[in-house]
């Protein structure tokens, strides 16, 4: 049987080999598919399969190569350097299946898995609706009817959509009333030829066009009860659960798309020259260079933390969600910075650097996985939550003086009555 984890060697290998056709043959491409909004699938999809890149993530028993998240993340920033557009739909295409390995029945991921590791088949990730954001307020709804469910909404903004041929798509299955219910909501694949299933198309993105955004409506489709994925309740689970490695997924195509910005500025500022000297050499320039490295190393780090922390299968939605937020303000700094760095130039397209491209690429890391705000209140929830001390400010284990009170480090509690005390009030 083959072994589930790809060796180290067998690994660096196999990334030299896909980075090289990256380069070689999907780089260049890569102005023209955003010009023209148009995906070269004919040329490129067959190119994927042979690199094994549509089954990234999907368990090698089921045709994928089984990358574990440390492998897996070089991947998504090499793609986000290459081309925005690449990134994102390998990105939703590997989240997806992840989705169907990690709650999918026997039966189901033997359906559906083969398929979607050779890119025969790909799946969308359908959470959000126009009306209500993503989570707990899903109007979507499912209600069943003998061996199928009845399935009425709408979802946009659908990543893939014009090229999937199955979507992952979150139902309401509990009560209209229940909506703050953790066992409402459920995931249901639906195929586009399901009679009531229409896809719109979306407009023109400020970046990553190619296959287009859609919005999935749902006019009474009925979808046989089978297509279920995990059990009836489970679609919090199987769709937050989802979200957490894939904030870390979106963090590491910032990562890629920061250090591209990076290597312009770098090569640019050696290059250029004015009033006789590179711009290399001025100090303001230097200081540029000097803060955007800073901000891609402190984000690589972050990251090789979380997908340490994924792979051990530790909870880590505060630390997945501080990738996230990092990621995005990483490259907004950073990518703000290589404009600064090659002025004018920068601002036109391909003159002669990809960077006005991508810097409109690397916006859409603010709505992915949940804004800035959403983050945050991921991530305030998740630190009230935990027991303290906490384990992410300390290197190693958190040391712990004996006999103190482990909830607040100290021992005796300090004395709050005057913070309780009403006249004491401003
Ligand atoms: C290009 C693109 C591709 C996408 N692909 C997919 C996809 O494949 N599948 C999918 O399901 N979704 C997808 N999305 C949707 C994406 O996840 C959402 O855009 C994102 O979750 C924000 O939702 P919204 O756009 O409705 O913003 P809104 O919910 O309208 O938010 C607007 C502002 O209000 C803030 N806000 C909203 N609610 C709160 C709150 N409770 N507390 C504090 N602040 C709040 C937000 O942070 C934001 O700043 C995609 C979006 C884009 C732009």
């Amino acid at each position: 049987m083959a072994r589930e984890i790809m060796s180290d060697a067998d690994y660096e290998a196999y990334r030299r080999k896909v980075f090289d056709f990256l380069w070689r043959e999907v780089e260049p491409l890569a102005a023209e598919i955003e010009r023209s909004g148009v995906f070269p699938n004919d040329d490129l999809f067959p190119k994927f399969c042979d690199h094994g890149l549509w089954g990234l993530l999907i368990p090698k028993r089921h045709g994928g190569l089984g990358l574990t998240t440390k492998q897996y993340l070089p991947f998504l920033a090499e793609f986000s350097k290459v081309a925005g557009v690449v990134r994102v739909l390998l990105h939703v295409h590997n989240t997806s299946a992840r989705a169907v390995a990690s709650y999918g029945t026997k039966a189901q991921k033997e359906k559906l898995l083969p398929a979607l590791a050779r890119g025969d088949s790909s799946l969308t990730f359908a959470i959000t609706e126009p009306n209500s954001g993503s989570g707990m307020d899903v109007a979507c709804r499912a209600v069943r009817d003998g061996d199928k469910w009845v399935v009425t909404g709408s979802k946009h903004y659908i990543t893939n959509a014009g090229l999937a041929d199955l979507h992952l798509v979150c139902c309401r299955t509990g009560a209209p009333g229940e909506r703050r219910d953790r066992r409402a909501l459920s995931a249901l694949v639906i195929s586009p030829d399901t009679p009531g299933f229409t896809i719109e198309p979306m407009p023109h993105l400020m970046g990553n066009n190619g296959p287009y955004h859609g919005i999935l409506r749902f006019d009474g489709a009925r979808v046989p009860v089978e297509s279920m994925i995990g059990a009836e309740g489970d679609g919090l689970e199987v769709f937050l659960g989802e979200l957490e490695p894939s904030r870390a997924f979106v963090a590491a195509s910032s990562l890629g798309a920061a250090e591209r910005a990076l290597e312009i500025a770098l090569d640019f500022s050696k290059r250029r020259v004015t009033f006789s000297k590179t711009i290399a050499e001025r100090p303001s320039i230097q200081a540029e260079l000097a803060e955007m490295a800073r901000d891609v190393y402190a984000l690589r780090l972050i990251l090789e933390d979380v997908a340490d922390k994924l792979d051990k299968n530790e909870d880590c939605a505060l630390e997945a969600s501080i990738a996230k937020l990092t990621g995005l303000e990483t490259v907004m700094r950073v990518t703000d910075k290589a404009l600064d760095v090659v002025g004018g130039r920068a601002y036109f397209a391909d003159y002669p650097y990809p960077l006005e491209r991508i810097y409109r690429e690397a916006r859409i890391n603010l709505a992915e996985e949940g804004t800035p705000s959403i983050q945050r209140l991921v991530m305030a929830r998740a630190l009230l939550d935990q027991p303290t001390p906490l384990a992410i400010g300390t290197l190693g284990t958190p040391y712990q003086p004996a006999g103190t009170d482990p909830a607040l480090g100290q021992n005796p509690p300090p004395d709050l009555s005057y913070a309780h005390d009403p006249k004491n009030a401003k």
